[in-house]
């Protein structure tokens, strides 16, 4: 019933039973809830860990609520997507229009409108002192504190005034101190050319959104391309924006909270060590530094964590990454049909690429066009259309059955991987690709897969017998709860 594509845009009358046209984050909780997916926690568990080993136990299967976490005024929601099914009733289509659909919104985004004023600054805070204020959770073991894991970072362009929208991960320095990881990307772009100029680069960070956003921010996309307007397109309708309190930065006016503030020119302390997505800790080091300005929020806000290197951070990076490579790759190859990136290989590093009928050779440029499809990307195997790529043993099957490795394998030594790759030498890596399509010119009969006629079409209640079974049974195997033979 969910599998209709486009219809993302009607969201129709029944907001409540179905998941898609989500515009805030209250409204996606509310989904969860009415489809007994949604967990309550008893009031005042603890933000030091306590809150997010209960998220980790309940992150494949249910949202959870933390009320009063230590006592804090602020609630607490984690496991906001358990799965791709969850992601794919987000954007209102099925799991086989998951990708289709963002791709179309990458294709033709829809610019946001600015309206005067929004929900999210009901109360505002000139006064900062952001523990106080927002329940922050401590995540990992050897996390140096409690982080903001979950703050889509908005921030703007000095030079042309475009925004743009990514997440990092926000060390509380102190009252009004963030430390922040900028990896060499857009936001580190903008603070360099604020730097230039002797300015501090205007951000916000915006937390407590809706499932359509949080994807749209992790978009691979160019540089000066604001995500907020791939939201726009998820929802089918322009997300309306309002102007912070202290600066120009424009933040969706529906979200629960936001901590309005400035990326410091010239100066760094140290941050870390944080927990994150390949299961192993970021290193402590000087990074960047915000100074937080002012902070607004709803009325009764909701404050969102994702715990690092949890299911929800691993899809969230991963679906939108799925999405990227896949354009590519259709771009060059028409017989590629789906890709995935597989929760083994965290949602970055180990992607599998389906492919239909490949011209003889074809699946070994398949490998090198999907190496260069993102830097993260450390291993792929091609396999034929077959195959379920969404499924680990599938995949793995393909691997036993139709590659050879002194014939299928291609190694690419000395290219650029993740530096949060340990086995990596500061980033720097081997690329390894996997041709598991049948060979070319091979004897059909000896590749093809064994099936019962049948099988698949088949209404398995209608040929089992139900009522009275125990009693049937008990006269064919002989065993009467007389304990004597039938005989
Ligand atoms: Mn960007």
């Amino acid at each position: 019933m969910n599998d209709q594509p486009g219809d993302a845009a009607q969201g129709g009358k029944d907001g409540a039973g179905e998941g898609h046209g989500c515009r805030d984050l209250r409204q996606w909780l509310t989904h969860l809830s009415a489809t007994e997916r949604l967990a309550l926690a008893n009031p005042g568990l603890g933000l030091r860990h306590e809150l997010a080993a209960v998220a980790k136990r309940l992150e494949n299967e249910r949202a959870v609520l933390f009320p009063s976490p230590d006592q804090h005024a602020v609630p607490v929601v984690a496991n906001l997507l358990a799965d791709r099914g969850w992601i794919a009733e987000s954007l209102g289509v099925g799991q086989d229009q998951l990708l289709p659909r963002y791709q179309q919104a990458v294709r033709a985004p829809l610019p946001w409108t600015e309206v005067a004023a929004g929900p999210v600054q009901e109360v505002v805070h000139r006064e900062v002192d952001i523990a106080r204020q927002l329940p922050v959770p401590t995540h990992n073991e050897l996390d140096s504190g409690p982080y903001i894991a979950a703050g889509l970072m908005i921030a703007r362009n000095p030079e042309n005034g475009i925004q743009n929208v990514s997440i990092h991960r926000c060390q509380i320095s102190g009252p009004d101190r963030i430390g922040v990881l900028l990896l060499p990307r857009h936001t580190f772009a903008y603070a360099e050319m604020a730097e230039r100029r002797g300015q501090a680069l205007e951000i916000a960070i915006v937390i407590g959104i809706d499932p359509a956003s949080l994807l749209a921010s992790q978009a691979i996309v160019p540089l000066d391309y604001d995500e907020m307007t791939i939201a726009g397109a998820l929802h089918g309708a322009p997300v309306e924006m309002v102007k912070c309190t202290s600066n120009e930065v424009r933040v969706p006016a529906r979200a629960e909270i936001v901590l309005e503030g400035r990326v410091l020119p010239g100066e760094s302390e140290p941050e870390g060590p944080f927990g994150e997505f390949p299961q192993y800790y970021g290193r402590r080091a000087d990074r960047h530094v915000i100074q937080i300005d002012a902070i607004t929020h709803r009325q009764r806000p909701i404050f969102h964590t994702i715990v690092g290197g949890g299911v929800e951070h691993l899809l969230l990076g991963g679906v939108p990454r799925e999405a990227t490579l896949l354009e590519a790759l259709q771009r060059n190859f028409p017989c590629v049909r789906d890709v995935h990136l597989s929760r083994g290989g965290v949602c970055r590093y180990h992607l599998v690429v389906q492919v239909e009928r490949p011209q003889p050779g074809q699946a070994k440029n398949v490998l090198m066009g999907a190496f260069a499809g993102h830097y993260d990307v450390k291993q792929v195997v091609v396999v034929d259309d077959d195959v379920d790529i969404h499924n680990a043993d599938e995949v793995d099957w393909a691997v036993a059955t139709r590659f050879q490795a002194d014939r299928d394998l291609v190694v690419v030594a000395g290219s650029q991987g993740s530096k949060l790759d340990p086995t990596t030498d500061g980033g720097v890596g081997a690329k390894m690709g996997l041709d598991a399509t049948v060979p070319a010119g091979a004897d059909e009969f000896d590749f093809t897969r064994i099936r019962v006629p049948g099988e698949a079409e088949l209404d398995l209640e209608g040929v089992l017998d139900g009522d009275g079974a125990a009693a049937a049974i008990a006269d064919i195997i002989g065993t009467a709860s007389d304990g004597e033979t039938s005989a």
